[in-house]
C-alpha cells in the first residue's frame, strides 16, 4: 500500500466524509484503518487502537470472525444475488426470516428487508402509515419522534431524527413528523428526581397526541436506550409510561433498535431490557456485526397481514440480499452458541458498569450511566450544579475524544458526553485498559480545558 500520507491526500482531494461538518479533515489528516481483530484497530502507521465503539455501534461479534468471512464466500459462488421481489425468494433471505421471527419478542414475526437502518426506517414511515390507510384510518399520518434522536439520514429517516443541524438541512423535514423532548435528567431535569421527570417526559407524549388529535397519530418512534444522541438512559419510569400512553390511545410503537440490538443491552432487543411491547422493531448495524449492510424492519402477523396483498408498494434492490442475508445468519449464530449476549447480561456488562461508573470519580465528569454495554459519562465544570461547558459546548467532548484518539482508544463524543459501546466480545483485561486510557484522556483534557 501508499504511504499513509500519499493516502491522506488523495482522502482530502476526492472523498467526501459523512458528517465531517468542515472537521478540517485535509490539515488534520484522517487515520487509515487497515485491520481489525477482536476488539483492536491497526492503522496504516501500524498503531494498535481499542476500538470502544465498535466502529458504529455495529461490530458486536468484533473483528476478523473467519466465520463470517467465509459464510459470505459461500453464499457468493453459490448465488451472488438474486432479488425477492414478486413471486421469488432464495434461502438466505427464509432462513434469516425465521430465526429473526424466533428471536423477536411476541408478537413479531415478519421481516422487511433493508440494506440500512436508514432505509428500514423509510420502510417504517411508509409501512404504519400505509397500514392505517388500510384500515380505514387514512388520516393518521402524524409521526411523533423525540428531539435529538436519530434515525438515519435519507429524506424519511432524517426528518424522523431531531438533531440540530440535519433534521431541517436541504429540504428537510417530510411533514407530519412531530417531537417530544428527551429523558435527559442529567442535563434537563432541574429540581425533579429522575422518577419524576421520566413520567414527566414520557407525559409529553400524551400531550402531544391530544395537540394533534388522538385520530390523526399513526406511531411513536423510538430507541430504547437512544445513542447517537448522547446514550441517554431514561428514567425507569420512562418507558411503563409510554407504553401506557401508546395503548391507551392505540397508536402504534416502533422501537429503533439499530443500536440496542443483537446483545446490545444485555438481551437481543433494548425492548427486552427496558420493558417496551413494540409494534414494530427497526434493525440494522448488529444484525451483520457491520460486516455486510443489512437491515429490517420487524412486525407482526396483524401488521404484515393488513400489508399483505400487493398493495404495499415498497422495496429495495437489495431487500433481502442472499450475501447480506448469510453473512447476518451466521453472526447470530455466533452471538447465541457462543453466548455472547449472555456474558454482556452476566459478566462483561456488570464489569464494565462497575469500571465505568468508577469514572465519575474524575473531577471533569458528572455523570456516569451505562446499559449492556453502552454507556456515557457527561463533563461537567460543576458537578454539584449539573453544569454544562455553556457557551461552547461540545467543545470539551471533541478535545476529550481527540485525547483519546491519541491515546489509542476510540470513544464517540456528543456534545459534551463521552460514548463507549465496545465490540461485545470485549474482555475484562480489556476493560481495564479501556478505563485507564479514558481517565489518561480525560487527565489530558482537563489540562487543555484549564490552560
Ligand atoms: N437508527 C439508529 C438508532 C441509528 O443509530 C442509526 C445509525 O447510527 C440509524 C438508525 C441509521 O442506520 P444506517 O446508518 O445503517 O442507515
Amino acid at each position: 500500500t501508499a504511504p499513509t500520507a500519499e493516502l491522506q491526500a488523495l482522502d482530502a482531494a476526492h472523498h467526501m466524509h459523512p458528517f465531517t461538518h468542515g472537521a478540517g479533515l485535509a490539515d488534520k489528516g484522517v487515520r487509515i484503518m487497515t485491520r481489525g481483530e477482536g476488539v483492536w484497530l491497526t492503522d496504516s502507521e501500524g498503531n494498535r487502537i481499542l476500538d470502544a465503539m465498535a466502529g458504529l455501534w455495529c461490530v458486536n461479534v468484533g473483528y476478523g470472525r473467519q466465520e463470517l468471512v467465509e459464510a459470505a464466500a459461500a453464499q457468493m459462488s453459490e448465488l451472488p444475488f438474486y432479488n425477492t421481489f414478486f413471486q421469488t425468494s432464495h434461502v438466505p433471505a427464509i432462513r434469516l426470516a425465521e430465526r429473526l421471527a424466533q428471536l423477536a419478542p411476541d408478537p413479531l414475526n415478519h421481516v422487511f428487508y433493508a440494506s440500512s437502518g436508514s432505509e428500514a426506517n423509510d420502510t417504517n414511515l411508509r409501512l404504519v402509515r400505509t397500514y392505517w390507510e388500510m384500515k380505514g384510518q387514512p388520516q393518521r399520518k402524524a409521526i411523533i419522534s423525540r428531539w435529538n434522536a436519530y434515525h438515519g439520514s435519507s429524506v424519511g429517516s432524517g426528518s424522523l431524527g431531531g438533531m440540530k443541524g440535519m433534521h431541517a438541512q436541504g429540504g428537510m423535514p417530510i411533514p407530519d413528523i412531530h417531537h417530544i423532548d428527551q429523558p435527559n435528567w442529567w442535563s434537563e431535569g432541574g429540581d425533579m428526581t429522575p422518577e419524576e421527570f421520566g413520567v414527566a417526559r414520557a407525559r409529553q407524549l400524551e400531550q402531544k397526541i391530544e395537540e394533534l388529535g388522538p385520530d390523526t397519530v399513526a406511531a411513536f418512534i423510538a430507541e430504547p436506550v437512544q445513542g447517537a444522541g448522547g446514550v441517554i438512559v431514561p428514567p425507569e419510569t420512562y418507558w411503563p409510561e409510554i407504553q401506557r400512553i401508546v395503548d391507551k390511545y392505540g397508536i402504534l410503537l416502533i422501537a429503533d433498535e439499530v443500536i440496542c440490538g443483537f446483545g446490545r443491552t444485555g438481551n437481543w432487543f433494548g425492548s427486552q431490557t427496558m420493558g417496551l411491547r413494540p409494534d414494530v422493531m427497526t434493525v440494522a448495524k448488529g444484525l451483520s456485526s457491520g460486516y455486510q449492510p443489512i437491515g429490517g424492519s420487524i412486525v407482526s402477523d396483524e401488521i404484515a397481514s393488513v400489508l399483505g396483498g400487493d398493495e404495499f408498494n415498497h422495496g429495495y434492490t437489495y431487500s433481502g440480499h442472499p450475501v447480506a442475508c448469510a453473512v447476518a445468519l451466521e453472526n447470530l449464530r455466533i452471538l447465541d452458541e457462543e453466548g455472547i449476549v449472555t456474558r454482556v447480561r452476566e459478566e462483561t456488562g456488570p464489569y464494565l458498569k462497575e469500571r465505568f461508573e468508577s469514572l465519575v470519580e474524575h473531577p471533569m465528569v458528572g455523570e456516569a450511566k451505562i446499559v449492556g454495554l453502552m454507556g456515557s459519562i457527561a463533563l461537567t465544570p460543576d458537578k454539584a450544579a449539573r453544569a454544562a461547558f455553556a457557551a461552547d459546548a461540545g467543545t470539551v467532548g471533541l478535545i476529550c475524544r481527540e485525547r483519546c484518539f491519541a491515546n489509542d482508544l476510540i470513544m464517540r463524543h456528543v456534545g459534551d458526553r463521552m460514548i463507549v459501546s465496545p465490540p461485545l466480545v470485549i474482555t475484562k483485561d480489556e476493560i481495564d485498559t479501556l478505563i485507564e486510557r479514558a481517565w489518561r484522556s480525560l487527565d489530558e483534557a482537563m489540562a487543555e480545558v484549564e490552560a
